[in-house]
């Protein structure tokens, strides 16, 4: 079955023991794009979801889950995942006239909602460098250990800095007992 482009309710049709509704909406009628580039549709929408009239209103609830390729926000890596939403739950007012309900867009933001903001291909990623744009995750760049000694080293030079300034003898001490540790390493 090819997706279709909305997904309406036949209220007039819905008898007292409600409706299943299974399916699936094509990304492109739902205008998903996040715009930033990080997230794009690769698949419809499936969605699962039982309607139920219930006295002047109409009762939505199910799940709903689609593919979405994404760049990785620290690696810059392309990457797919899957999102879902299980627990859908939307009520309609159901006013005289009403003959169909379009859930179309509650569809649409539910999937919004569950995009990552800042998709990450693994928990573990462990991103570009800095300072020459390897990827880290293949290896370890040239610039890393060099980047972290000059990191202490600028912190050293402050605190001695510091030290110098206040004079405190306790701060003397703790900076001589490092001092004898660093030499020890
Ligand atoms: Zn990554
Ligand atoms: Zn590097």
């Amino acid at each position: 079955m090819p997706p279709q482009a909305r997904l309406t309710v036949d209220v007039a049709r819905l008898d007292g023991a409600g409706e299943r509704l299974t399916g699936e909406i094509a990304a492109a009628a739902l205008d998903l794009g996040a715009g930033d580039g990080l997230v794009e549709p690769a698949s419809g929408v499936a969605y699962d979801l039982r309607v139920e009239r219930i006295g002047d209103e109409l009762l939505v609830r199910g799940s709903a889950a689609m593919e979405i390729a994404c760049v990785c926000s620290r690696c810059a890596e392309s990457f797919r995942m899957r999102v879902a939403e299980p627990g859908i739950v939307a009520v309609y007012p159901l006013a005289g006239e009403t003959d169909f309900v379009d859930l179309t867009p509650e569809l649409r933001e539910v999937m919004i909602l569950s995009f990552p903001r800042y998709p990450v291909c693994r928990e573990t990623c462990r991103g570009l460098c800095q300072r020459c744009g390897a990827n880290l995750n293949r290896a370890a760049c040239r610039c890393t250990a060099r980047d972290t000694d000059d990191r202490w080293g600028a912190l050293d030079a402050l605190a001695a800095g510091r030290k110098k300034r206040t004079g405190d003898a306790a701060a003397g001490r703790r900076a001589g007992k490092r001092a004898g540790n660093s030499t020890n390493t």
